[in-house]
């Protein structure tokens, strides 16, 4: 019997796998595709922060960039610089690749072409249902099982821990580019219904071309691509559609007796941008934390592993909560709306500011977010938007409403003088 099977061999799955095989710990990794070469839906921007923290290898970077040029539903455009590497942008596949072969240097086992049909949890044990599409092949037993299957598996509903509270649609493909070399951010209800699209370069003359949408992600893409080629900027498109989904509000639970969930299947990505690949990582170490330590103390009830849940929350569910808030309100905004704060954070230097100060970075959203509604110019909009900001039932930070956000705002504003 394994000590833990790991349902999913993306970042997360992977990055928990190297973290328990290091402890001692027998790990099975079970992946549903046949191949690492498999195409994946995912644009694999990270922060430059994730690359070090997580050490990411040079070969799987295309390329780093320190900015981004967005455009609102007119055309306006905003540039966002800065003159240190912001980002990272990542060969998706050769990413999952290389965690994987450093999990397997650790230890862990993999077996490719192996999707999981179902968990039971025993009491001494869970017993995992594989197969191969045509009937069951095999129950893998383990003390404990970890589900890091992404977005779209049912497993985490069967185990009775809820559904994602939310969540978009999204699609993307390869294109040949007439040289674009910054990424590029599109905004407008007629593009990317309640989301934005992005064109993000990787190797030369390529790009992807990708939007997540509350709506129809494949047509709207289509549109995109369209448009873009009529511009100029996008010369063929190199590969078919792909289409995945992001969570904005994460399932009620997880963890329950001998499981935790990790990763998107988890619903630790950013509302604001979709980015789950760091959130991911960062929650997988947190998981090995805690379930390295139940399953030395052959603690694994569902009791024992709680404290996963509370310290992910506790880093990320501010962050999730006032980003949820923040799409929600970008969600209402009409494309005039968003012209006019395009005109605003221009004609006020409010993008300067915040990419001066520290409440802007990559992975975290939440500051830059509060900093912009206590902009006297934008409170406005705020108002006429009238969604009730988060209330107090999150455990890692209290701000009562949206009145007592911005109250505290206009203090810390105060404080560091104009701007
Ligand atoms: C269009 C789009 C663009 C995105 N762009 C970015 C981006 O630029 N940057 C970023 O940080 N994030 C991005 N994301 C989000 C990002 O892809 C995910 O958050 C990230 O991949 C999560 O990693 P994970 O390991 O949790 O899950 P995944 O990477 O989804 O991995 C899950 C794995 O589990 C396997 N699996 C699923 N079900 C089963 C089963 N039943 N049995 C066996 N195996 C199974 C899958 O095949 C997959 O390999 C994007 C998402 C979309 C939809």
């Amino acid at each position: 019997m394994y000590d833990v099977a790991i349902i999913g061999a993306g970042p997360s799955g992977s990055w928990l796998a190297s973290r328990l095989a290091e402890r001692g710990h027998q790990v099975v990794v079970l992946e549903q595709k046949k191949g690492w070469g498999e195409p994946i839906c995912c644009t694999g921007i990270v922060s430059q922060e994730c690359v070090e923290h997580y050490a990411i290898e040079d070969s799987v970077i295309f390329r780093r960039a320190n900015s981004a040029r967005v455009f609102s539903p007119s055309g306006k455009l905003l540039r966002l610089w800065r003159p240190e590497p912001q980002a990272c942008i990542l060969d998706r596949p050769a990413l999952n690749l290389s965690l994987a072969r450093r999990a397997q240097e650790k230890g862990a086992e993999y077996r490719l072409n192996t999707p999981v049909r179902g968990i039971e949890v025993e009491d001494n044990a869970v017993s995992i249902k594989t197969g191969d599409g045509e009937g069951q092949v095999e129950a893998v037993k383990a003390r404990a099982a970890v589900i890091a299957t992404g977005f779209g598996s049912k497993l985490v509903e069967g185990l009775g821990l809820g559904k994602f509270g939310d969540a978009v649609a999204g699609a993307q493909a390869e294109v040949a580019t007439n040289g674009v070399d910054e990424v590029e951010v599109y905004l407008g209800q007629q593009i990317a219904p309640a989301f934005f699209a992005w064109l993000v370069p990787t190797l030369p003359q390529r790009a992807i071309v990708g939007l997540l949408s509350r709506r129809r992600p494949g047509f709207y893409l289509k549109n995109l691509i369209s448009s873009l080629k009529a511009q100029g900027k996008i010369t063929s498109v190199e590969t078919g559609l792909s289409y995945g989904g992001i969570p904005l509000r994460p399932p009620a639970r997880s963890y329950s007796d001998r499981v935790v969930v990790v990763g998107t299947a988890a619903g630790q990505v950013k509302p604001t941008t979709g980015g789950g690949v760091y959130y991911g990582l960062l929650c997988a170490d947190i998981a090995a934390d805690n379930l390295g330590q139940a399953l030395k103390n052959d603690a694994l009830s569902a009791r024992n592993l709680a404290n996963y849940e509370k310290e992910w929350r506790e880093r990320l569910g501010w962050e999730l909560r006032i980003g949820y808030w923040a799409r929600k309100f970008y969600e209402r905004l009409s494309d005039g709306q968003v012209d006019r704060i395009f005109d605003i954070i221009k004609n006020n230097g409010i993008d300067e500011a915040l990419l001066k100060s520290d409440d802007l970075t990559f992975d975290s959203h939440g500051k830059a977010v509060l900093k912009l509604i206590g902009y006297k110019a934008l409170s406005r909009i705020v108002e006429i938007v009238k969604l009730p900001f988060p209330g107090r039932s999150d455990t890692s930070r209290k701000f009562d409403s949206f009145e007592e956000a911005a109250e505290k705002n206009e203090r810390r504003k105060q404080e560091s003088g104009p701007g």
